[in-house]
């Protein structure tokens, strides 16, 4: 590594570690897609990886001194490097409609919105994978229950299958974060069209769990319950003790009360 002076506020944790590099790029199945996306290689240690596999490997990164250093040093990205934010960038401009993985080390300042900006492209991204700080990683994977089970978890399990892979410690980047590391792997389900209104869906998840701790009868009075729907028994649950399945349900109680 010949140029090691990380930028903090792109999230920049290089990983020294090759391999946990490789560990990260044998994560994906290679099932139902093949081009992956990598989001943010800065100096290609996962890329490297990901070039071995039977895939074609694009990478997107918003850091012009990392484009300019994969450029160089990586011959075989020649016209895969997409020079920008990933947050904004339109998939559809290099991949019309095809579908992809996305992986990657992730910067960790924009985690979630990774993980959201994902979702809202399910229907193009068979399987995500990659490395979040732990508690980011686990979060998503957190079954009902738990108290980090919340909007990621119930969001990114109605439409994929959550694996938490495995833990990786802060020694192995430069500089290292100040929190461990977790791996996942969300594979999308077989059928993954809810069967209720999924715009709806989303809003009264994020809107139960916006007041985690009272009841949904409370936090989801927005949605003008009638008296008759409010009897029952779902809303005197909170947020947290809702399943994915529960969730569908509750929607389809709502959209039959009338919005
Ligand atoms: N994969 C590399 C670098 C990980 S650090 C490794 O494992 O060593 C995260 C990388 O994401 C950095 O290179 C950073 O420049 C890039 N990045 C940050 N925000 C981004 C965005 N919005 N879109 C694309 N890349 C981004």
């Amino acid at each position: 590594m010949d140029r090691v002076k990380a930028k903090k506020h792109l999230g920049q944790h290089f990983l020294k570690d090759e391999s946990i590099a490789k560990d990260i790029a044998d994560t994906l199945t290679l099932q139902g897609y093949d081009k992956v996306l990598e989001i943010g290689p800065g100096m290609g240690v996962l890329t490297k990886y990901l070039l071995e596999k039977p895939v074609e490997t694009y990478v997107i990164e918003i850091d012009t001194e990392s484009v300019e250093y994969l450029t160089t040093h990586y011959p075989k990205l020649h016209g895969k490097i997409i020079s920008e934010d990933f947050l904004r960038y339109n998939l559809n401009t290099v991949f019309g409609d095809a579908p992809l993985a996305i992986i990657g080390n992730f910067p960790y300042n924009i985690s979630t919105q990774i993980v959201f900006r994902t979702l809202e492209m399910r229907d193009r991204i068979p399987e995500f994978a990659g490395m979040f700080q732990k508690e980011v990683a686990e979060r998503i994977c957190e079954k009902k229950g738990s108290k980090t089970y919340g909007i990621l978890s119930v969001l990114a399990q109605a439409f994929y299958d959550a694996e938490y892979l495995f833990t990786v410690s802060e020694d192995v980047f430069i500089p290292p974060p100040k929190v461990k590391s977790g791996v996942l792997r969300l594979k999308r389900k077989e059928n993954y069209h809810l069967p209720c209104d999924e715009k709806l869906f989303f809003a009264v998840v994020k809107t139960a769990f916006n007041q985690r701790r009272k009841t949904l009868r409370n936090s989801l009075k927005t949605y003008n319950l009638s008296d008759n729907l409010k009897e029952d028994s779902i809303f005197d649950l909170r947020p947290e003790q809702l399943s994915v399945e529960d969730f569908i349900v509750l929607t389809q109680k709502i959209a039959a009360n009338g919005i």
